[in-house]
C-alpha cells in the first residue's frame, strides 16, 4: 500500500481569512511530524505564500519534500478563460522555480479542486507531468485528450475522517483508507493550529456563517488533537507496512 501525504499551502480559509497562521506555525508543526516518521510529502503551494513567506517554502524545499503548484491567490480558475488560467499557473510556478531551484516543478493541484476544462492542455504546455485536482476516474475522462501525457493523481474524500471525533475517526480510517492500494490524502496547514481561537477573530460575519458554521470540519479537530490523530495515522499505517510517497515518485513508477 502507498500513501501519499499532500498539503494545501495557502492562506487560513481563502476568501474568508487573510491570515497566514497556519503557514507560520501549522505548517511547522507538519514538517515536524514529518520529521519524526522520516517520510517525504507534496506541498502544492499558491504564489501569494511563496511570495509573502519565503523562508518557510525554502524550508520545505531543504527537507527534501516536493513543491507543486496550487495558483497565485487560490483562484477559481473553472470561472476564468484559458488565457486567464495559463498567466495564473505559468506565473505561480516560476515563483516558485526563483524561490526554491533546486526543486522540479511539475504538479498541480487546483484551488476548490474545480479545474477548467482545458486545464491539461494548459499544464502540457507549461510542462508539468501530473495533475491532483479531480477526485473521480468518471470525471477524469471529460479532461483527458488525446495531445498530453498529464497523469492524474486523485486526491481522496477521506481527509475530514482525521478531524471526527475519537474513536470513531480511527475506526472509519482503517475501515476505508487500509483498503486502498494507492491513497493521496489532501491536508491544510490551518487544521494543525486550533481554529477555533482564530475564528473568533473574524470579522467578516458572512463569511464566517458560509464557510465557518456551515463546514464544521473546519472546526472540530483541529490543533492538537489533528497533529494526533495524523501522527497515530502514520504510526499505525507504518505497523501495517504502508509506504509514504510523495506524487513525483508515484509518476516514476
Ligand atoms: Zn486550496
Amino acid at each position: 500500500m502507498k500513501i501519499a501525504l499532500t498539503f494545501d499551502i495557502e492562506r487560513d480559509i481563502p476568501t474568508v481569512l487573510d491570515t497566514y497562521f497556519g503557514v507560520k506555525v501549522g505548517l511547522l508543526k507538519i514538517l515536524q511530524i514529518l520529521d519524526n516518521f522520516n517520510i517525504r510529502g507534496t506541498f502544492f503551494c499558491t504564489g501569494n505564500v511563496v511570495e509573502h513567506l519565503p523562508e518557510h517554502i525554502k524550508l520545505i524545499e531543504r527537507k527534501g519534500h516536493e513543491i507543486a503548484c496550487h495558483g497565485l491567490n487560490h483562484e477559481r480558475l473553472n470561472q476564468l478563460n484559458f488565457k486567464e488560467c495559463q498567466e495564473i499557473i505559468d506565473q505561480n510556478k516560476k515563483i516558485i522555480e526563483k524561490t526554491c531551484p533546486n526543486s522540479e516543478i511539475i504538479g498541480f493541484r487546483a484551488p476548490k479542486l474545480r479545474p477548467p476544462k482545458f486545464l491539461f492542455k494548459i499544464l502540457s504546455n507549461l510542462g508539468f507531468k501530473y495533475d491532483s485536482s479531480i477526485r473521480s476516474p468518471e470525471k477524469l475522462k471529460s479532461y483527458q485528450t488525446k495531445d498530453n501525457q498529464i497523469q492524474e493523481f486523485h486526491p481522496s474524500n477521506f481527509n475530514i475522517l482525521f478531524r471526527l471525533p475519537q474513536p470513531m475517526g480511527d475506526s472509519l480510517i482503517r475501515k476505508w483508507i487500509f483498503k486502498k492500494e494507492v491513497v493521496i490524502l489532501l491536508f491544510h496547514p490551518f487544521e494543525a493550529i486550533d481554529m477555533k481561537n482564530l475564528i473568533f477573530n473574524i470579522k467578516n460575519v458572512s463569511g464566517i456563517f458560509k464557510n465557518v458554521f456551515f463546514r464544521p470540519d473546519r472546526l472540530g479537530h483541529t490543533g492538537n488533537k489533528f497533529n494526533t490523530g495524523l501522527s497515530n495515522f502514520i504510526k499505525e499505517s507504518i505497523s501495517r507496512k504502508a509506504e509514504f510517497v510523495s506524487l513525483k515518485q508515484l509518476i516514476s513508477e
